[in-house]
C-alpha cells in the first residue's frame, strides 16, 4: 500500500501530514506509512511545509473528510493551539501541540512528545510502573537542558511523573526561570542548593554549571538543538557516521555524576552525538531521541487510527 512518489492517490485513501518548516528532513513518514501499511489502513503520511503565513490554512485544510489529520513541528507547536476546536489538558498546560486530530468534524490537539518521553525512559527501565500501569520518576532527580518546546514539554512529564528533584540547565536563564514558573514550581538560581527537594527547582546557565549537584539516580535529559546537524547540514538516514563535536555538557561536569545516572539525548540525527560518546566513555547508559520519537509517533498513531500502534515494525524503521 505504500505509495510511491509521482503515483496517483485515490480519494478513498486517507491523509495525514507533518505540518512544520523545514520538514524534508523528517523520520515521521518512513515511521507512520510502515505503521499504516502493516495494519492494512489505507492512509498516506504526507510532508506538508508550512510557513508562517500558510499555517491557519493548513490547518483548516485538515477539516476536508480524508483528512485523518496531522503532526506538527518546528516552529509551529505553540501557534497551533488558537487555530484548533478542542485542546487536550495537558497540551494547553505544556503550551505546545505536536499532533491534531479530525474527528467528528473537529480539530483535537494533543501532546504527545511529554508520554512518549516517559514511555521512552520505561521501555529502558529508568522509573517504575505500578499495577495500574502509572508510571513514576519518584527517586529520580532529573537535570534537565534546555527551556525550549521540547524541554518544556519534558518538564511537564516529568513533574506529572513525580521526579523527586529537576534543574533546569538553559543557555538563557530568563527562559530557565519562565519554565520552572510555568511548570508551578518555585525556583532557586544556582549556586544556592535546594532546600525543598519536591516542590523547588533549581536553574543554572548552560555555560556556568559549577555548582551543579549532582544527585544518585540523575536523569540527564538534552532537549537543547547542541549536537544536532546544522539544518544546512540535515542527514536522512540514521546510519551515517559523522558526529557534531559540540555537547551542552562539559565532561568536567559530567564526570561528577555517580554511575547509576541515565543519560537521555533527544537530539537523533547525528545517531551519536558528543554528548553520548562522553557518557559512554564514562560508563554511563545513555540512549539518543529516537526511542522518544517512536513512542510519541505511536501515540499519535493510536490517536488518528484509534488501533494500537504496530510498535515493533515502526522500530525496524528508523532504528
Ligand atoms: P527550541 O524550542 O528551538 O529550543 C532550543 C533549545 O536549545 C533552547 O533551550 C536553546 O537555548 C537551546 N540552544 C540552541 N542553540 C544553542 C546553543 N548554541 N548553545 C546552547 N543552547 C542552545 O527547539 P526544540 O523544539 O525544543 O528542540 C530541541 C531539540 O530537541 C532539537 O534537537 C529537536 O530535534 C529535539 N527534539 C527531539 C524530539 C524527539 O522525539 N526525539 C522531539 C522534540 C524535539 P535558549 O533558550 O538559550 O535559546
Amino acid at each position: 500500500m505504500a505509495i510511491q512518489p509521482g503515483k496517483t492517490v485515490s480519494i478513498a485513501t486517507r491523509r495525514v501530514g507533518l505540518i512544520g518548516d523545514p520538514v524534508a528532513h523528517s523520520f515521521s513518514p518512513r515511521l507512520q506509512q510502515a505503521a499504516f501499511d502493516a495494519l492494512g489502513i489505507a492512509a498516506y503520511y504526507e510532508l506538508w511545509q508550512t510557513s508562517a503565513d500558510a499555517l491557519a490554512t493548513q490547518v483548516a485544510s485538515l477539516l476536508q473528510p480524508y483528512c485523518l489529520g496531522a503532526n506538527v513541528t518546528i516552529p509551529h507547536k505553540e501557534a497551533v493551539l488558537p487555530l484548533l476546536d478542542i485542546v487536550d489538558p495537558l497540551a494547553a498546560r505544556i503550551g505546545a501541540v505536536n499532533t491534531i486530530v479530525h474527528r467528528d468534524e473537529y480539530l483535537y490537539g494533543y501532546n504527545t512528545d511529554a508520554p512518549g518521553l516517559l514511555n521512552a525512559l520505561a521501555e529502558h527501565n529508568v522509573g517504575t510502573r505500578d499495577t495500574q500501569g502509572n508510571f513514576s520518576l519518584k527517586g529520580h532527580t532529573v537535570v534537565l537542558l534546555g527551556a525550549g518546546g521540547a524541554a518544556r514539554s519534558a518538564a511537564f512529564a516529568v513533574t506529572s511523573a513525580s521526579a523527586t528533584r529537576l534543574i533546569i540547565v538553559n543557555r538563557s536563564l530568563e527562559r530557565a526561570q519562565r519554565l520552572a514558573t510555568d511548570i508551578g514550581t518555585r525556583f532557586i538560581a544556582s549556586p544556592l542548593p535546594s532546600t525543598d527537594q519536591t516542590e523547588t527547582t533549581q536553574i543554572f546557565c548552560l555555560n556556568d554549571t559549577k555548582f551543579l549537584i549532582p544527585h544518585p539516580r540523575s536523569i540527564i535529559i538534552n532537549a537543547t538543538s547542541v549536537g544536532m546537524h546544522s539544518m544546512h547540514d540535515v542527514r536522512t538516514t540514521t546510519t551515517q557516521e559523522h558526529t557534531e563535536e559540540t555537547s551542552p555538557l562539559p565532561s568536567e561536569v559530567l564526570v561528577r555524576f555517580t554511575p547509576d545516572t541515565f543519560i537521555l539525548d533527544m537530539v537523533y540525527n547525528p545517531v551519536q552525538t558528543r554528548l553520548l560518546i562522553q557518557a559512554r566513555a564514562l560508563g554511563l547508559r545513555a540512549i539518543n531521541g529516537l526511542p522518544m520519537l517512536l513512542h510519541q509517533g505511536a501515540l499519535a498513531f493510536t490517536l488518528w487510527t484509534g488501533q494500537p500502534a504496530p510498535l515493533d515494525i515502526m522500530r525496524s524503521t528508523i532504528l
